[in-house]
């Protein structure tokens, strides 16, 4: 079973590989995914010991090790998948949104998730953008 997995996976790798890069990231993609919902998981497990730790902290009333140790869990597995849906935005050419962190359309004016207006201020963007113009201007 063990073997056909190796296998399968080779194949799979192989086929990947050899397709041009647009499926490539779509593979890439694909992996982020499956991790990005582990990793979400991974918090809402640790959200629900979070809470069980305020409460026993605050019947204590005192700074409980494991509530603080749990509150910098999260905040580490939040940044995880912030990093992984940061990727999956770059590989499909979307965006986070500032309000739900949902991955939205890159030319999206509201998020499809909240709702909220998206507003495109970072300098990161503007580079973009005059990288954009540069090229219009060679052509
Ligand atoms: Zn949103």
């Amino acid at each position: 079973m063990a073997e056909f997995f190796k296998n399968f996976t080779k194949k799979v790798t192989d086929v990947a590989s050899n397709v041009k890069s647009k499926a490539k990231d779509t593979y890439d993609v694909t992996r982020l995914k499956i991790d990005l919902r582990k990793k979400e998981a991974d918090l809402d497990l640790c959200f629900e010991r979070l809470g069980r730790a305020y409460y026993v902290n605050t019947q204590k009333g005192g700074n409980d090790e494991k509530l603080i140790a749990l509150l910098e869990k999260a905040k580490n597995i939040s940044d995880e998948i912030l990093n992984l849906k940061n990727k999956i935005a770059v590989a499909q050419n979307k965006r986070i949104c500032d309000h739900c962190a949902s991955l939205i359309d890159k030319d999206a004016t509201y998020c499809e998730n909240c709702g909220q207006k998206i507003v495109v201020a970072s300098k990161e963007q503007e580079n973009e953008f005059q990288v954009e113009v540069i090229i219009e201007d060679e052509e």
